[in-house]
């Protein structure tokens, strides 16, 4: 199978539907960015994080902003929940005996992500768990080496997780790495996902603002701004 990339800012974005991008995943090794307009905006100021996106291995549109700004280039490509392509990822490594490690979030959720993880998917084999609060990698690194996971997930936010997978994928040639954001926190049970109707209309984000409104900063510059950048992409030819 080969990859379809389209751009947007300078990015490469794959433009698989859900089960294409599962069956490239289950098919190659490295990184697995879930994009989202916070990151867009970021590698544009961060060319090495640019660098990072550009150098995955699998780069899928999460959440509604990304498809709105291919969609105003005129690139129709549907959006992958993050969350439910990794969640996906678990179950199929579940079908085919392969082990997972999961890393990251506060100790207690991480374990207790675990927990229920393995309740949902009593074939799981998760080999590793460590929280994401830690100073030194190398003591991480060494027992993933021993154990050899085939999917690798890291919770520790963007832009830590991406930078964390980028600096390590290259001592694991058989492992599929995917930066989650805070699902675990959803799969521990400790933070809810947005009802139903939320995800429908493809506004979760408003849910959990008005939730944890102090996300409130972090949103609101974002989406106008991301949205101001791809206009000025459209309208505007590179150069002037
Ligand atoms: N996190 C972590 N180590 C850190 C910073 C954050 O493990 O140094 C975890 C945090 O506990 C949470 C996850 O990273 O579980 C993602 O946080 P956030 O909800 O901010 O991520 P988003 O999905 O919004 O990118």
């Amino acid at each position: 199978m080969e990859r379809n990339i389209v751009k947007l800012q300078g990015l490469n974005i794959d433009s698989f539907s859900f089960e294409e991008a599962v069956e490239y995943a289950n098919n190659v090794s490295g990184q697995v960015i879930t994009l989202n307009p916070e990151m867009v905006n970021n590698a544009s100021n961060d060319p090495d994080f640019a660098n990072i996106i550009n150098s995955a291995e699998l780069v899928i549109p999460d959440g509604v902003g990304v498809e709105l700004g291919l969609k105003i280039l005129g690139i129709n490509v549907k959006r992958i929940a993050g969350i439910e392509f990794s969640h996906r990822m678990i179950e199929e490594c579940a079908k085919n005996q392969q082990s997972v490690a999961l890393i990251g979030a506060k100790p207690e959720i991480v374990e207790k992500a675990k927990e229920n993880l393995q309740k949902e998917f009593p074939d799981l084999y998760i080999t590793y768990v460590h929280d994401g609060y830690f100073n030194d990698a190398e003591e991480i690194i060494k027992k993933l080496k021993i154990r050899q996971p085939r999917l690798i997930l890291c919770a520790l936010g963007s832009p830590k997780q991406e930078e964390f997978i980028f600096k390590i994928k290259k001592d694991f040639p058989d492992s599929i790495f995917i930066g989650v954001g805070g699902s675990f926190d959803v799969w521990s049970g400790i933070v809810e996902r947005a009802p139903e109707i939320y995800q429908k209309l493809c506004i979760e984000w408003l849910y959990r603002t008005i939730k944890e409104p102090k996300r409130f900063k972090r949103i609101f510059p974002t989406l106008p701004l991301f949205v101001l950048r791809v206009l000025r992409e459209k309208f505007i030819p590179k150069g002037v």
